[in-house]
């Protein structure tokens, strides 16, 4: 596997030398790590089908390179890492094999939910989420009957999360059931949301609550068969009267559907674009070795017209999506999550993850009738890329939430023109 792309790239050249020394000493350590421990092990990877076929040993380098705590705080024993950098080692990551990325930045969305745990609790989910490869954080939202309701503002309280948690003394007492969760057999923390208010707007009766693994009552479904990022599992998760502290909630009460909503997910959004970035590159790096090693019509294929404009095709793409991530990665450690228009994250993304799609589709293509072929690459690639059109909401749906965003926005300057 060659790394021509990443020394020939104009804006990720931008990117890494925008990182100060030590960055960039971790940035290394993540590319060599891929390479030796996670490339090797992409079919033992894609393999996976629940929490006894998961090779832990694949992550643990990582997890001593602080991988899992990247985005924490310090004081939560993380490094605090910028967005670019995030973007920078989840593109190598998926690089390597989109579930390991998964693995790993799963985790980083919770940086801010933990610092809003009791400080004992903080102390001890921080610690594991740092050094036990077995114990993972889980967000739990989506339910059988209610998925993009999630992502969309509605008047109509019968819409959006139903799972309840209702008060009973000092404790939350959670009934219900959540599907699709990433992690789920190896969460040791959940964050939950859950109605506390049945007779309101999901936007103001749903609350984040924090649940551990070992509590009482919860029960899982069979893992999912997925089309692809097999090495990430998912199953159906039952609350049964599971009973928590009323502190455990890590949201305001009742509005713990507002922060999927706004900046909260904005730095999650940015790691999915940077992640379907780092399979794109990987389709291209297989595309490439591949059009300078065939031989068909007397010369190497990328010396007919067709397959060379083919592969410049991919590159633009990859390097349009990358600066476009990169631009907001950049502004968003400027101004931080709560300034930064979510729009502006929601569009790298689709834009990310519908470009993967086009790229990897194009690798496959570029390798014949391998390119079909298990073991060939472009064939574990283009089922990985089409996982990830579903990341916070569908794009469809994300789409929506920025036309609909920037149609109000003109409408409330039309209003303020008039005034
Ligand atoms: C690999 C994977 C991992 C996941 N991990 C998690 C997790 O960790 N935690 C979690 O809570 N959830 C998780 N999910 C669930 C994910 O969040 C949902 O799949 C997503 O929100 C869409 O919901 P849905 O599947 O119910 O689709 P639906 O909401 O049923 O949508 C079906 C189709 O209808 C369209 N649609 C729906 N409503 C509208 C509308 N109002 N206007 C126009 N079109 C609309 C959608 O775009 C879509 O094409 C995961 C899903 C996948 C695939």
């Amino acid at each position: 596997m060659t790394n021509a792309l990443r020394w020939n790239s104009l804006p990720a050249d931008d990117a890494v030398e925008s990182l100060d020394d030590r960055d960039r000493l971790l940035l290394d350590a993540v590319r060599s790590y891929v390479d030796e421990t996670v490339v090797p092990a992409r079919d033992e990877l894609d393999a996976v089908i629940d929490r006894d076929s998961f090779p832990i040993s694949v992550v643990k380098p990582g997890i001593d390179l602080g991988l899992k705590s990247l985005a924490f705080a310090s004081e939560d024993g993380g490094r605090g890492a910028s967005a670019v950098l995030l973007g920078l080692v989840v593109e190598e990551l998926a690089r390597g094999d989109l579930g390991i990325a998964y693995y790993f930045k799963h985790n980083w969305r919770f940086s801010q939910l933990v610092r809003r745990l009791p400080p004992a609790l903080r102390r001890d989910v921080t610690k594991q989420l740092r050094q036990d490869p077995w114990y993972l954080g889980a967000s739990a939202i989506t339910e059988a009957n209610v998925g993009s309701d999630n992502h969309l503002l509605s008047s109509n309280p019968e819409l959006g999360v139903q799972l309840e948690a209702r008060r009973d003394g000092d404790h939350w007492v959670l009934n219900g059931e959540k599907v699709m969760i990433t992690n789920a057999t190896m969460a040791g923390i959940y964050f939950v949301g859950a109605r506390t208010d049945p007779g309101v707007p999901a936007e103001s009766g749903v609350t984040l609550i924090a649940v551990p693994g070992d509590t009482d009552g919860i029960s899982f479904g069979p893992p999912y068969r997925k089309l692809g990022q097999r090495s990430s599992i998912q199953t159906d998760v039952h609350f049964d009267n599971c009973r928590v502290p009323l502190d455990y909630a890590v949201s305001e009460v009742g509005r713990g559907l507002s922060s999927t909503r706004t900046g909260a997910n904005t730095g999650s959004n940015l790691v999915n674009a940077f992640m379907s970035i780092g399979v794109a590159r990987a389709a291209y790096e297989v595309a490439l070795d591949w059009c300078t090693s065939r031989v068909q019509g007397g010369s190497l294929i990328y010396q007919h017209q067709l397959v060379a404009h083919q592969l410049g095709s991919m590159r633009v793409e990859l390097d349009a999506a990358f600066s476009h991530a990169y631009c907001v990665a950049r502004a968003l450690d400027k101004v931080g999550p709560q300034e930064l228009d979510p729009a502006a994250a929601w569009a790298a993304n689709v834009s990310a993850s519908e470009m993967v799609v086009r790229v990897a589709r194009a690798a496959m293509e570029l390798l014949g009738g391998r390119g079909m072929m298990a073991g060939w690459g472009t064939e574990k690639l283009i089922r990985d890329a089409l996982t990830l059109q579903h990341g916070f909401g569908t794009n469809p749906l994300m789409l929506s939430n920025i036309g609909t965003l920037d149609s109000e926005r003109v409408l409330a300057r039309r209003r303020s023109d008039v005034r």
